[in-house]
């Protein structure tokens, strides 16, 4: 899972882009970058990115040399393949037609087949392992038959017949924010809208031929709305799935829903966990969907309470996802909400450590129990999801050794039980805990007394949508996976993007 952004009018596009990444650090730690293209003396495009987190990779004096008045930006995920390559970290540059700089969020299913055709049909030598470069190039590509290359202009009609054809042939999830140099700036959401974008518009001063101050507009395309509110961007509204918008620096905007899109099926995992509490997807808050997660995940727990089964004293949640939906199953069973595992806000993401024993570690030093509050009690333990289990099972454990007398662990996400082709590192079946185990099962293997998840049904009614990508809970896949099977066998041990 990654983050992306593109500002198109201010002055100064790539500081607001370094400021805005700052409210995308959650969707991927790994590593940052941003183009930005300046259209004064000397045109061109400039780039900087490195791993590591916004503030360790950005300074004022960096992005100072990142002029111009459009810029796009990444932090990134790294799901597949190998974190630590630098050649991998987005934005891409491709020098023709035109110059395309591009950032994206999602995976590619067909990667490997795509990468064959371009070497083989085209002649194109990919350099990274990153799918972006796949449909950098397809887009390229499709550019050139519809333009010979030559026209100083793109039309919005070319651009619309070139992306429709990245979409023909680029099966999976993704959200592609893009500058072409001299052109503009344009993003596109895949014809399942599987992954989010987000589109903003604002007024901004800037400079014309004479030196005067003007009116503009500035538009921005991002991920989440959170990006938009924090820089001053009025909401106008989620990209379509499928749908392409074009904004020239002049700030003349265009948009139009390609053929190639279907009924929409964006990921349901977006409010169970990626997403920030603040933003609003769809039209759906977040912060109410995990509310409402907590409150449908307290009638599966009442009926365990009302047959004496389950004897919860406290509601624990799991830091921090989890936090809105443990508040609400408290209050709906009317329980004492207490938050004693406490983080060490120093240490990183758990999840992203790539082997078992590093993750394992890393619960450990990550959270802390306050033992005074947890011995002798029965202790109901929230979190967002249980992927491979290890961290459910170290809490279970944490929290038995501060002197619980029975946990409970209760998963707002239904069980995962199949690989995600669209971005989200759900591993492969067999790494999966809940795989070829029912909820009694999952307990014996976590050492729980109990384990709840919340059911499908009402994970829908929660979110609000009745279109969903639920793929790793119930193997429905919105599209063809069948090229992802080889993916994952070849990609097997490493990690790409
Ligand atoms: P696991 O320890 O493998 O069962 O992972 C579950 C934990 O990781 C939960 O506490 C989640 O909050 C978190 N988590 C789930 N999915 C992801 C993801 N794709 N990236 C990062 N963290 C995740």
């Amino acid at each position: 899972m990654c983050g992306v952004v593109g500002v198109i009018g201010p002055e100064e596009a790539a500081k607001e882009v370094f400021l805005g990444l700052f409210t995308l650090q959650h969707r991927g730690q790994d590593a940052a970058g941003i183009l930005s293209y300046d259209e004064g003396e000397g045109p061109g495009f400039h780039l900087f990115k490195d791993n590591g987190l916004v503030e360790s990779v950005f300074n004022e004096e960096i992005v100072n040399r990142l002029p111009g008045r459009m810029a796009i930006g990444h932090t990134r995920y790294s799901t597949v393949g190998n974190s630590d390559n630098k050649h991998d970290i987005q934005p891409l540059v491709l020098n023709y037609p035109y110059g395309i700089g591009m950032a994206h969020n999602g995976n590619l299913v067909n990667y490997y087949e795509l990468v064959e055709k371009l070497k083989h049909e085209r002649r194109r030598m990919p350099i990274t392992n990153n799918d972006l470069e796949v449909i950098q190039n397809l887009f390229a590509d499709a550019l050139l038959e519809g333009s010979n290359g030559s026209d100083e202009k793109i039309r919005f009609e070319q651009l619309e017949k070139a992306v429709n054809t990245v979409m023909k042939q680029a099966v999976g999830g993704y959200s592609v924010v893009s500058i072409v140099a001299g052109q503009g700036m344009f993003a596109f959401r895949d014809p399942k809208g599987i992954r989010p974008l987000i589109l903003g518009r604002r007024e901004t001063m800037v400079r014309d031929a004479t030196g005067s101050l003007v009116k503009k507009p500035a538009y921005c395309v991002t991920s989440e709305m959170i990006l938009l509110s924090f820089l001053g961007y009025e909401v106008v509204g989620d990209l379509a799935a499928g749908e392409l918008v074009f904004v020239d620096l002049d700030g003349n905007i265009q948009r139009k829903v390609l053929p190639c899109a279907e009924t929409p099926t964006p990921c349901m995992f977006e409010w169970v966990y990626f997403a920030g509490a603040e933003s609003i997807l769809e039209g759906k808050p977040v912060y109410n969907a995990r509310l409402a997660l907590g409150k449908g995940l307290a009638q599966k727990v009442k009926p365990f309470m009302d047959s004496g089964v389950m004897k919860p004293d406290i509601v624990v949640p799991v830091p921090e996802t989890s936090r809105i939906a443990a508040i609400a199953l408290a209050e709906e069973l009317n329980l004492p909400y207490r938050e004693v595992l406490i983080k060490n806000r120093y240490i990183q993401r758990s999840f992203i450590l790539n082997t078992p024993e590093k993750r394992t570690k890393a619960v450990d030093l990550k959270l802390n129990p306050v033992t005074s509050e947890i011995k002798g009690k029965n202790v109901l333990l929230v979190d967002d999801s249980i992927v491979r289990g290890t961290t459910s099972k170290r809490l279970v454990d944490l929290v038995r050794r501060a002197g619980a007398k029975e946990v409970y662990f209760v998963s707002t996400c239904s069980p995962i039980r199949h690989p995600c082709y669209y971005g989200i590192d759900f591993p492969s079946t067999d790494e999966l805990i809940a795989t070829g185990r029912d909820e009694a099962q999952i307990a014996s293997a976590l050492n729980a007394d109990q384990v709840l998840y919340l059911d499908q049904e009402s994970l829908r009614e929660a979110i609000g949508l009745r279109s969903l990508c639920m793929a790793c809970l119930d193997g429905k896949y919105p599209t063809d996976i069948s090229a992802g099977l080889a993916f994952r066998e070849k990609r097997k041990g490493q990690r790409v993007k």
